[in-house]
């Protein structure tokens, strides 16, 4: 059959939009656009120590920086085969024939690529050369490499009493404590690997940076969040006057060039002229993070103004102007004081943000906290204790003791499941924090993986074993 002329074309088209849509890849349940897999690379999250497709044993040393401008994902990457260290650059793509669709075999800006990585290749072996003819030794990562915690899972399970009520109605109460603060140590043991795997790759001040940059974006936004802060990472942002440094998260955020200034108010606009002041000297420098594919997809629908991420990033820059005070009791543990940690984020101001919602909102009547209890208690329970407490476990009983304060609906649902609406025994294990995350944990590992209406879990006879 002969090719029809434009049929190609109008595919590679389709192609190059749709690489910027979020699309199911090899592995993962859910959704997913090729910048938020580089930002899952780039945090560390799949790991630094590998087997290329060729059998050798592969160890990233530095995982670089994310390309702002044309050319490869990653610049200024180190890596080692057996046990050769080489600097260059590193590509991923979802699929290895990307390469050469993309036509990078043929574009000198490649030519130091030193590692090609993607989620899926052909069956027949694909070879990644460079313009100068050199093979470039690739990388098959896989959803599987993901720490627990960050693999595909199922969303909701039924609302409705399970099998597991009757036994553990039956059971003592310290029994029934006992089983979640192990299913709680359990859940921070997991967020401790995720975090450190992130310090292993980015540096401890970058991976604390991020992690409370993606607490900030709530359920909905921690992908933007982690996505900025990895383009703007704290090396770079640090170095900056707080102008400049708001000027670049609003400018790469996308949302200052979304906001006419002309729909704003006063106390606005003379804010957004002081931002623009400093981004349009800094925009060429962002070109590639403005290109539509590349815009970070903010999820705007059903959020609570307090909650909007433009506030969320005037807190975010607040955060930074204070970062010497936030990072020290996390420097090491036996700097940390959970009293002071609270008392800097709880008192962080900002001139503009601290009276505005969003920046086309009116200014608000009297001044509103950046950073509330809740939010510090996410932080507390993502970030500040998975960090610490495995480098000192004498933590784990201070963590014991922080109250429940997250209104979660996964929790609600498990309380619902495993001790139903009546009777004091939910409400008991559900005053703490550790509570809440013990049940989730539960909720996750047992109701998320049931396929048989609670029929055959094992949980209800398992809890016969517990002592
Ligand atoms: S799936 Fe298992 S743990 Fe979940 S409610 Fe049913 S019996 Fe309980």
């Amino acid at each position: 059959m002969t090719p029809l002329p434009l049929a190609d074309r109008y595919a590679r088209f389709r192609e190059s939009v749709f690489t910027g849509v979020a699309e199911t890849l090899p592995g993962f349940a859910e959704p997913m656009t090729e910048m938020e897999l580089q930002s899952l690379w780039f945090s560390g999250a799949f790991g630094s120590e590998f087997t290329t497709t060729d059998g050798r044993p592969l160890r990233i040393a530095d995982f670089g920086v994310w390309n702002s401008g044309a050319g490869p994902d990653f610049t200024g990457c180190a890596i080692a085969i057996d046990g050769q260290t080489t600097r260059g650059d590193i590509e991923l793509d979802p699929d290895a024939r990307d390469w050469e669709r993309h036509a990078h075999g043929a574009n000198e800006n490649f030519n130091r690529v030193v590692l090609h990585l993607f989620l899926h290749a052909p069956e027949e072996r694909f070879y990644t050369r460079t313009s100068a003819h050199q093979e470039v030794p690739q990388l098959l990562l896989s959803a599987t490499m993901l720490p627990e915690g960050l693999k595909p899972r199922r969303h909701q399970a039924p609302a409705r009493l399970g099998r597991c009520a009757l036994p553990l109605r039956e059971m003592e109460p310290a029994r029934v404590q006992s089983i979640i603060e192990a299913a709680a140590q359990h859940r921070l043991e997991i967020k401790s690997k995720r975090l450190h795997r992130s310090v292993a790759a980015q540096g401890r001040e970058q991976a604390v940076y991020q992690a409370l940059a993606q607490a900030l974006g709530y359920r909905n936004n921690q992908q933007p969040f982690a996505i900025l802060s990895q383009r703007l990472p704290l090396k770079k942002i640090l170095q900056l006057d707080a102008v400049q440094r708001e000027a670049w998260l609003f400018g790469v955020s996308g949302f200052l060039e979304s906001v006419r200034s002309d729909d704003t108010e006063p106390a606005t606009r003379s804010y957004l002229r002081q931002l623009w002041s400093e981004w349009w000297k800094l925009r060429s420098g962002a070109e590639r993070w403005l290109d539509g594919r590349q815009l970070l997809r903010w999820k705007l629908n059903a959020i609570r103004p307090g909650n909007h991420p433009q506030r969320r990033l005037g807190a975010l820059a607040a955060l930074l102007r204070s970062w010497s005070a936030i990072i020290t009791p996390l420097a090491d543990a036996t700097r940390w004081s959970q009293a002071a940690w609270r008392e800097s984020l709880l008192g962080l101001k900002h001139e503009f943000w601290t009276t505005h919602y969003t920046l086309l909102s009116e200014e608000a009547a009297k001044p509103v906290a950046l950073i509330g209890e809740t939010r510090v208690q996410e932080m507390l329970a993502n970030v500040a204790y998975p960090l610490l407490v495995p480098e000192r476990t004498r933590l784990w009983a201070e963590y014991l003791e922080l109250p429940a304060l997250l209104d979660n609906q996964k929790v609600r649902l498990a309380v619902h499941r495993l001790f139903g609406e009546e009777g004091t025994r939910g409400s008991d294990f559900t005053q703490k924090l550790h509570h809440q995350q013990g049940l989730l944990q539960i909720y996750e590992d047992f109701c998320l993986e049931d396929d048989s209406a609670c029929a055959g879990c094992p949980f209800p006879e398992r809890l016969k074993d517990w002592s």
